[in-house]
């Protein structure tokens, strides 16, 4: 029988693989992107993304476990996606807002899972875990709040470039 204190501890092995994977996979994004805006967003993001990497770290530590990965079969299907998003938009005019529908993905994947953990730990009674998932949390949700703005510019982008004056009002 497992207890909620093993489940979490699995989920944090899951989200602690699948951070490692982002920071793998954002360096692909930021290259195939044309859009400086979009690349300095994403480039923002692998730094806190490395940052997660470490909070995460404290996590385990505030639980007395040593850091470990478990496959996040999630986070390899979503970057999946988004490899064949962007190689299927290269040279294209709608390559950033495939960028950004990939990387959108990616974002809901990860406020949803520390969403969960963060109650988690709370009903623990670890709250030290709580505001350090919490704050990745927010990290997670102002970057996706940049990526909706971004997506809004992009998209119309896209449309002009397909048929001129489509994205005009
Ligand atoms: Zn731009
Ligand atoms: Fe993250
Ligand atoms: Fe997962
Ligand atoms: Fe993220």
């Amino acid at each position: 029988m497992s207890t909620l204190k093993d489940l979490f501890l699995e989920e944090l092995e899951d989200m602690y693989d699948a951070e490692h994977r982002i920071t793998k996979a954002l360096p692909k994004l930021i290259q195939a992107a044309t859009c400086n805006e979009l690349k300095a967003a994403l480039e923002k993001h692998l730094r806190e993304t490395e940052g997660q990497i470490e909070k995460l770290e404290r996590v385990f530590q505030t639980f007395g476990a040593e850091p470990e990965r478990t496959k996040c079969p999630a986070m390899v299907g979503l970057l999946d996606e988004g490899d064949d998003i962007v190689s299927n938009n290269k040279n294209s005019p709608t390559i950033n807002a495939a960028i950004i529908s990939a990387a959108q993905k990616v974002e809901h994947y990860e406020i949803a899972s520390y969403g969960t953990l963060q109650a988690w730990a709370k009903i623990l009674g670890n709250e030290e875990a709580a505001n350090l998932i919490n704050e990745i949390e927010d990290q997670e949700k102002a970057a996706d709040e940049t990526l909706t703005d971004l997506a809004q510019e992009k998209n119309e982008e896209a449309l002009e470039e397909a048929a001129p004056g489509a994205a005009k009002r």
